[in-house]
């Protein structure tokens, strides 16, 4: 490109520049994204100034709301101070500070922090300690991954692989190391058996794939508290807490995926031992830890976890997962300033007191044929529409998300669910005018598909 090119607008250099992390190659440079200009509390704005809810609060992860000068004051007077260290070679103050902070929100002895770019890449990193932990101590077969079906875990080339879903896969995703376990989904329970019956069943696939594959070859279990990009799936209420115990009896490490119930989605800081009723080995976080003011994310591990290979265990093996960006000072300073607004605002009990209306809300939505299910927990929601196939199901979601837009609510549909992760400041009233603009899209959706007689 010669520089003398001229200046284009903004929506024009994207589409000829600008790749997407979901770009349809069929259309490249022609699907229209609208472009954003700022936004302000719960509220997105497009660049006519249009205000619009942003119900799935950005990608799961605007918690506080934008617009923070607190959070740009933070930012800024840590970019003046240090904006930049090697982690290798030397420590920052936010980092440690931050590191000691999360050490007090997890459960047990999770007290050491590991700290990467984003949620795919500390799961990636999450995994990794797992082959070490198992190199140090001489496990090698010890490696294989359980995974869940409809899970997501991030999209480096070993997330990716986590992450079996039904939709193909344009990559080559399938991994030896990856064991496939059922998604926990109330849709997939065969009539007549209770929530608690599906649990016991989910159990005993787990300890008849562990017969199978033989515990020795198995190195973790990796499992999100609600299957969130899989369809907000939340699993039977005694299902963690036995698999907790399985994993424990064979040495399996179990790592919860927390990087959308982190921070606040559930009403906690983390869901794992408040909702879960769990401690894990690892609990792995991104998004709301900075609620995606600037990029970050980590895991955290117990200390009995880590003994075993510390000290005179590690035989001189270092733990070596070199980002340049691990514990980036000016992510951890807007990291710090966001669990100070959470702590200042009460942001937790505002969620665990609106939560319930929020859910309440959802579930009227029942009320219409075209919603054939709908699945949440805390400030997470989705409302699933009808399909009889996948490329109508994509029409269907696409349709209420249009109808969405346009009387100004977001709730980017994932093919015919519908979901709602809004930032958790959210209102009791802005809950409701969100499920207003809701049930009149789905009212719009259902006339378009009768007057079109294709329902
Ligand atoms: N794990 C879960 C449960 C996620 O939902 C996501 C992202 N949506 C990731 C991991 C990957 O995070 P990131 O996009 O920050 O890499």
């Amino acid at each position: 490109m010669s520089v003398t090119e001229p200046q284009t607008t903004s929506s024009e250099a994207a589409r000829r520049h600008l790749l997407s992390p979901a770009e349809d190659m069929a259309k490249l440079g022609s699907a229209a994204r609208p472009l954003l200009r700022h936004a302000e509390g719960i509220h997105l704005f497009d660049a006519d100034g249009r205000a619009l809810i942003d119900g799935p609060g950005g990608m799961w992860c605007s918690q506080i709301g934008y617009g923070r000068q607190e959070m740009a004051d933070a930012i800024a007077s840590q970019v003046m101070a240090l904006p930049y260290n090697s982690p290798w070679h030397s420590i920052n103050g936010p980092a440690a500070e931050l590191a000691r902070r999360i050490a007090t929100l997890t459960p047990g002895d999770l007290d050491h922090i590991f700290f990467t770019t984003g949620g795919s890449t500390a799961v990636d990193s999450a995994l990794r300690f797992v082959q070490y932990f198992n190199n140090v101590l001489e496990r090698p077969a010890k490696k294989k991954i359980l995974v869940r079906y409809r899970s997501y875990h991030g999209s480096t080339e070993l997330a990716a692989s986590c992450s079996p879903r039904p939709q193909a896969s344009p990559f080559d995703t399938a991994d030896p190391k990856i064991v496939v376990l059922s998604s926990p989904d109330a849709r997939d329970r065969p009539a007549g058996m209770s929530e608690e019956e599906h649990g016991l069943a989910l159990a005993a696939e787990f300890e008849r794939v562990i017969a199978r594959e033989g515990a020795e070859t198995l190195g973790a279990f990796i499992a999100e508290p609600v299957q969130a990009s899989g369809g907000v799936i939340v699993p039977p209420a005694n299902y963690f807490a036995l698999m907790r115990a399985i994993c424990a009896q064979h040495d399996i490490l179990f790592i919860a995926d927390e990087v959308v119930t982190g921070f606040g989605r559930l009403g906690h800081w983390f869901a794992s031992e408040a909702v879960m009723g769990i401690v894990p080995d690892l609990i792995v976080f991104a998004k709301g830890v900075t609620s995606g003011y600037v990029p970050m994310g980590g895991f955290a591990i117990s200390d009995r976890i880590l003994a075993r290979v510390s000290g005179e265990h590690a035989k001189g093996r270092y733990f070596s997962n070199g980002y340049t960006y691990s514990g980036h000072p000016v992510a951890a300073a807007a990291a710090l300033a966001n669990i100070a607004i959470f702590e200042r605002e009460e942001i937790l009990a505002h969620v665990r007191a609106v939560a319930p209306h929020f859910q309440a809300g959802l579930r009227a939505l029942r009320r219409y044929r075209l919603v054939t299910d709908v699945r949440g927990a805390g400030l997470v929601g989705c409302v699933e529409c009808a399909g009889d196939d996948d490329a109508m199901k994509q029409a269907i979601g696409a349709r209420v998300d249009r109808h969405c837009q346009e009387l100004g609510l977001v709730v980017r549909p994932i093919v015919n669910n519908c979901v709602l992760s809004p930032p958790l400041i959210i209102k009791r009233a802005e809950i409701d005018q969100m499920m207003d603009i809701l049930a009149k899209a789905i009212e719009l959706t259902e006339a378009d598909l009768m007057a079109e007689d294709l329902w």
